[in-house]
């Protein structure tokens, strides 16, 4: 009689635990198993800022290039395109109080734009939609007139970097004048994306697919005029954060989303989690490890690898594609059956099941989603209190 009370209550606790973990259990397991390793290097910043660039662009394509996976395919490094930056001399020359911009499209920028088309079509470079600037030029200027660093990077010698800006101020989509940031109005934020992707086509003969935020901050509304100019895929950290907080920290995550979710407006997520940023002090040894635990859970890995490792002195760049050679050497050794594909492509493959790509039996499908969800910190640590991991570890033995 005991026995059957207790057996009761513990299946009641186990019912609920799984009621209240019901939503991130189901996207995982809606969330796609892929059958194969993936990695994509994903490298956002470059395009109207500074010249050396192109060098950096040529180096970089050679690297990739040099690689194969198993069926003949070169790693791809997708490039998130920024497609204007501030006419430094032109805002100084005419006093500081007007904005002027220099887009990628003038014959200034040809050696770069030439770099970029000539790894997209030798397939080691994929162009991603990053913004019109790495900034909202309002909330810029705006905090120009209070901020004698700002003001001084508008108006300095030469063509700068972004990277430079404080950190706050590089999220396009907010306005980071003030903070708590302040939500862009409807009109203007759907003028500047129809905008930036005519100004795209104007660049690169192609309208853009896949788009990526500036500092992951958007919104709901950004995506939605996003659908308008046609992209179809958007690259996340796993979540949408659609402002800078009090202390400029990225703020308002409003929607946590997995691979191959939809949006609102029908585009498929991508989740970017992963990090190869050499001058950080990120190892190959790292990142492999990184993807042996994509792998084990069945997803791909996306890679963040900023354009600033790859500017600035020649010893940086240089160190920097040391590194990244060593580890496509060792990713290569380490997972022999290691595909590279782009992001679009992969996008496309999961939305359309490609059973290639994405796995169909159910065997191993439960298998992958038992190690997922022993990810999701308080239910694994709840099982396994109140004994719900053994069952889940059985079911784990009979499908592995
Ligand atoms: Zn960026």
């Amino acid at each position: 009689m005991l026995l059957s009370y207790f057996m009761f209550f513990l299946l009641l606790f186990w019912g609920g635990l799984l009621g209240f973990y019901a939503k991130d259990l189901l996207r995982n397991w809606r969330e796609p198993v892929l059958r194969h390793p993936v990695v994509i290097f994903e490298s956002d910043d470059w395009g109207a800022g500074p010249l050396d660039q192109a060098k950096s662009l040529e180096k970089l394509r050679e690297i990739l290039a040099a690689f194969k996976d198993v069926a003949g395919r070169a790693p791809a490094a997708t490039l998130g395109i920024i497609l204007a930056i501030a006419d430094t001399r032109r805002i100084r020359d005419m006093g500081g109080h007007e904005y002027f911009s220099a887009s990628l499209a003038e014959p200034l920028f040809d050696p770069l734009r030439e770099a970029m088309l000539e790894g997209a079509r030798q397939g080691v470079f994929a162009l991603h939609l990053h913004g019109m600037e790495h900034y909202w030029p309002p909330a810029l200027m705006e905090a120009a007139a209070k901020d004698v660093n700002v003001r001084g990077w508008l108006q300095s010698d030469g063509i700068p970097g972004t990277e430079a800006l404080p950190s706050a101020l590089q999220s396009g989509w907010t306005d980071a004048s003030v903070l708590p940031s302040q939500a862009l109005s409807s009109e203007a934020l759907h003028a500047a994306i129809s905008e930036e992707a005519s100004q795209f086509f104007a660049c690169f003969n192609e309208r853009p697919r896949v788009a990526v935020a500036t500092t992951f901050v958007w919104t709901e509304e950004v995506e939605i005029a996003w659908a308008r100019s046609g992209i179809e895929v958007i690259i996340t950290p796993g979540a949408r954060y659609t402002c800078r907080d009090e202390t400029g920290k990225p703020g308002g995550a409003d929607k946590r989303m997995a691979n191959g979710e939809l949006s609102r407006s029908g585009q498929i997520y991508l989740v970017r989690d992963a990090y190869f940023e050499p001058t950080l002090g990120h190892t190959p040894e790292q990142l492999l490890r990184d993807v042996k635990e994509h792998v084990r859970l069945g997803r791909p890995c996306l890679v963040e690898m900023h354009r600033f490792n790859f500017i600035g002195t020649a010893e940086k760049r240089d160190a920097s594609l040391h590194a990244l050679k060593t580890a496509l050497q060792q990713l290569q050794s380490g997972f022999p059956d290691l595909r590279f594909m782009t992001s679009l492509e992969l996008a496309e493959a999961i939305r359309a099941k490609v059973p290639v790509w994405v796995e169909t039996k159910t065997v191993l499908r439960i298998n992958v989603w038992l190690r997922r969800i022993g990810q999701i910190r308080g239910f694994s640590r709840l099982a396994g209190i109140s004994g719900l991991a053994i069952p889940l570890w059985l079911i784990g033995k009979v499908t592995r």
